[in-house]
């Protein structure tokens, strides 16, 4: 799933579309076939002819703000955007039979949402106030990770908060209420880096943990921005280029060693999802 790091790459591939007018913005008959693509289809004539005036990433959604009009784009599990000059070909060629959503610019840009395993989304709407109604989870994103200066303080007070003080780290640092742009693969790097147990919960943390913790997520998102970003989940589905094992601290090396004390790293289940980590490195308290 593309996490806070691969957004951003993705932004910085789209810029060249700002300041741009969508000529045409099409769902493909694939998008169509699915409810959320279908009831959105009129909605497309909201933005058709509009100035791309801004790409603006919030955790990990990407809003398309035409004029004032956004349109929320989520990734899913495996949505990624396909950019490509237009020029000379027929303006009905389908690039890829996973395709949902193809926006025509002038200067002959087209760009493709791509999401083959189909839980990403598009969608328009009429006002910034709408979008908000429609997706409440919008108005309670916590910090951004992923930025010049890493709020620490404001990161201590959402840790600190009732509701997420008392849950391990491993599901805290997950909630988009705590960082806006970190999910499952990061939380388990972001863990070893800080030496710290996916179970601790933050009221069993020093202040020098959570700073170190706080210094870890910067560290993790940075570096994992500056490599071009990777999910799993493209790794699987393309030929050559790194391996998670490769590329990843703990995550994806259940038995291989830590990069640090060469102990097995261990994986386990925590709501539902893959948490690996190093039980030398990162001791309980
Ligand atoms: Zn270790």
């Amino acid at each position: 799933m593309p996490e806070g790091p691969e957004i951003e790459r993705l932004r910085d591939e789209l810029l060249i579309l700002e300041n741009r007018r969508l000529q045409e913005v099409n769902f493909t008959p694939t998008a169509l076939k699915y409810e959320r693509y279908g009831e959105q289809h009129d909605r497309l004539n909201l933005i058709r002819g509009r100035i791309l005036e801004k790409l603006e990433r919030r955790g990990k959604y990407l809003i398309w703000w035409f004029e004032s009009l956004p349109a929320l784009n989520h990734f899913g599990m495996t949505g990624t955007w396909i950019v490509e000059e237009t020029i000379g070909e027929a303006i009905d060629s389908m690039p890829s039979k996973y395709a949902k959503v193809i926006l025509d610019f002038e200067g002959g840009v087209r760009a493709i949402f791509d999401d083959m395993r189909n839980f990403g989304r598009f969608q328009v709407y009429s006002s910034e106030q709408n979008m908000l109604e429609g997706v409440p989870r919008l108005k309670t994103l916590g910090v951004h990770g992923l930025q010049e200066r890493f709020p620490q303080k404001q990161f201590e007070q959402l840790l600190d908060l009732t509701v997420n003080r008392n849950k391990p780290l491993g599901e805290a640092l997950t909630s988009s209420r705590v960082v806006s742009d970190i999910g499952n693969m990061y939380k388990s790097e972001i863990l070893f880096v800080a030496k710290l147990n996916p179970t601790t919960t933050a009221t069993q943390l020093s202040p020098t943990e959570k700073r170190r913790l706080g210094r870890a997520i910067r560290l993790v998102l940075e570096r994992a921005y500056k490599n071009g970003g990777v999910t799993v989940e493209d790794l699987q589905f393309s030929s050559g280029g790194e391996q998670p094992s490769e590329i990843h601290y703990v995550y994806g090396r259940k038995d291989l060693p830590c990069p640090s004390c060469r102990s097995p790293i261990e994986r386990f289940i925590q709501k539902q999802r893959s948490t690996y980590f190093c039980p030398k490195c990162q001791q309980l308290k």
